[in-house]
């Protein structure tokens, strides 16, 4: 296979580049929030991301009848991992979870309703899977929600929704059938401003902002039902390996390596050049060589979207593990490797490689656990790919 980028796709990657050129905005790119910095959370990334939907690059891969382009899913890589080498917000979320499963499974009236505010960048999402009781076993949710006339209504709580606080709509799956764990989820789509709803911050050891969710007598109608009723959780899965994919990109990783590669070229300790430390050497050119493993897996995910149907769930649960884990071990390399001064912060004038060892020392072990943990990839693979039974 293949896996360079053919002189089109390059055309494509040069021209999102000069873009972002021309559009650089410190309050829009920051690459010191690490990987939540794709989340659409200010008045400036909504309107930087208004921009990109402008550029029709929203709907790449979308069909033509719902304004797409019916592209290949390789430029939406593209651009999502321009977009991430820079700190920007991305295109996760709307277009790549909630639109593809909604263009996927949802009715008409749905799609009329939420793809075209999607593709313009009007709406941002919250996803709410997790309860303080359904973490890895997300079908163990219990937010309940019984039949109320032509509708539904929900009652009990989400825990670790990020985005809550800011995004319009909120992507929640509820139990519908008490008796039937994995057939009794429905999916529902839910305008968080309702006043059934409370939202309480959580702040994670990354500095960022994440959620718990209240809901209180809130009635759904039927319009607002993503498929069909007691089918949430296929659902929820399909976009769990979009999401494994989407949302964990691997150009903040790479750039990474090349801020340790660089440090090590660089700097010397006890007045001998670091570069000639053999043991930094090793653990360096290991680094590196995982780092490609990284991207080619991200690009054998891609490949395996454009054959159609569901999307590949082992390929998203490699890519998610192996990155996310070279990605915390990078973390944990950069500080060994930088001394005492790898614990000074982002901004600090003589922190070593800008600060970002220490960030994401404590940022990394969160992309270990959102989207699924580790150990819930290697279940998926095990059961998955190599047909090992799943209990024992
Ligand atoms: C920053 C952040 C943002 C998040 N955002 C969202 C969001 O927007 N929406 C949302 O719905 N959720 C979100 N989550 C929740 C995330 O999906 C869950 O934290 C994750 O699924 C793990 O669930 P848990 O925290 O309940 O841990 P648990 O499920 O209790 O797991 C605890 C530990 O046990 C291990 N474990 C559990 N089951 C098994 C098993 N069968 N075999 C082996 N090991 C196992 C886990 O790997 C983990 O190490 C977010 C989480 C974080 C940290």
């Amino acid at each position: 296979m293949d896996f360079d980028l053919s002189p089109e796709q390059n055309a494509f990657r040069d021209e999102v580049e000069r873009f972002l050129d021309d559009h650089d905005d410190p309050e829009v790119f920051d690459v010191t929030r690490e990987n939540m910095a794709q989340i659409v959370d200010t008045p400036r990334r909504r309107d930087f991301m208004k921009l990109i939907a402008e550029k029709g690059w929203l709907g790449i891969t979308w069909p033509l009848e719902w304004g797409g382009q019916e592209g290949d899913g390789v430029y939406e890589y593209i651009l999502n991992e321009a977009l991430a080498r820079r700190g920007g917000p991305q295109i996760g979320k709307g277009v790549g979870i909630i639109g593809k499963t909604i263009l996927a499974h949802g009715s008409d009236r749905l799609k009329r309703e939420f793809l075209p505010k999607i593709l313009n960048n009007e709406i941002e999402f919250a996803v709410g899977y997790s309860e303080p009781d359904a973490g890895s076993d997300a079908a163990s949710m219990k937010l309940r929600a019984t039949r109320d006339g032509e509708g539904w209504r929900l009652n009990g709580q989400k825990t670790w929704t990020t985005s809550a606080h800011f995004a319009e709509w909120y992507w929640v799956g509820a139990r519908t059938d008490p008796d039937n764990k994995h057939r009794g989820i429905t999916l529902f789509l839910v305008p968080l401003d309702h006043p059934g709803i409370t939202i309480r911050g959580i702040w994670t050891m990354g500095d960022e902002r994440t959620n718990e969710v209240f809901f209180d007598d809130v009635w759904v109608s039927d319009d607002y039902v993503v498929g069909e009723v007691n089918r949430g959780f296929q659902y929820i899965s399909e976009a769990l390996d979009l999401e494994r994919f989407s949302m964990f990109t691997f150009s903040p990783i790479e750039q990474r390596l090349d801020l340790l590669c660089e440090f090590v070229r660089t700097e010397t300790r006890d007045d001998a050049p670091l570069r000639a430390d053999p043991v930094v050497r090793r653990q360096v050119a290991q680094l590196v060589t995982q780092g490609e493993v990284a991207r080619v897996l991200g690009l054998r995910f891609v490949a395996a979207s454009m054959t159609g149907g569901a999307p590949p769930t082992a390929e998203a649960s490699e890519y998610k593990l192996y990155a996310t884990e070279l990605s915390k071990r990078l973390a944990n390399a950069s500080m060994d490797i930088a001394g005492a001064g790898a614990q000074l912060r982002v901004k600090t004038e003589e922190a070593p490689m800008k600060g970002r060892a220490e960030s994401t020392y404590r940022y990394t072990v969160i992309d270990t656990i959102g989207g699924g943990a580790s150990e819930i990839q290697k279940n998926i693979i095990a059961r998955r790919k190599l047909g090992l039974p799943k209990n024992f």
